[in-house]
């Protein structure tokens, strides 16, 4: 069974958090430490640590975080100039929280993916 994160407790509203989003499957909500003008994290609200840890099962999760990513974009109003979605997996990666996470950012132009 892995371990709790603190995204956990933002779904339950256990911790503050700047919720823009809610469903049966998925939360969204602001970054803490913004890297752009909008910057949200959607996350599951059933715990996924990782990309590594992705199953059959929960392909229906996954989508929606898609859905929920454009919904969101368009209600944000970066949807016409164009947003980048990421998600991080483990050390190399760069991911922080395991709980597993994708980043909504846009509100300006974000240059190249990946930095050299
Ligand atoms: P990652 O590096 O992909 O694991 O991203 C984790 C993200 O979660 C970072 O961008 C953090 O700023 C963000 N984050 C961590 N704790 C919180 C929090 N309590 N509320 C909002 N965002 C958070």
């Amino acid at each position: 069974m892995a371990e709790e994160t603190i995204f956990s407790k933002i779904i339950r509203k256990e911790i503050p958090a700047d919720i823009v989003y809610q469903d049966d499957l998925v939360t969204a909500f602001r970054d803490i430490s913004p890297r752009a003008p909008t910057h949200i994290v959607i996350i599951p609200n059933n715990l996924i640590p990782t990309v590594d840890d992705v199953t059959p099962e929960d392909e229906q999760v996954l989508g929606r975080l898609f859905t929920a990513a454009s919904k969101i974009a368009r209600a944000e109003g970066i949807a016409k100039d164009g947003y980048r979605l990421i998600v991080n997996c483990r050390r190399h990666g760069g991911q922080e929280v395991y709980h597993l996470h994708m980043h909504l950012l846009g509100g300006r132009p974000l240059g190249r993916m990946v930095a050299d």
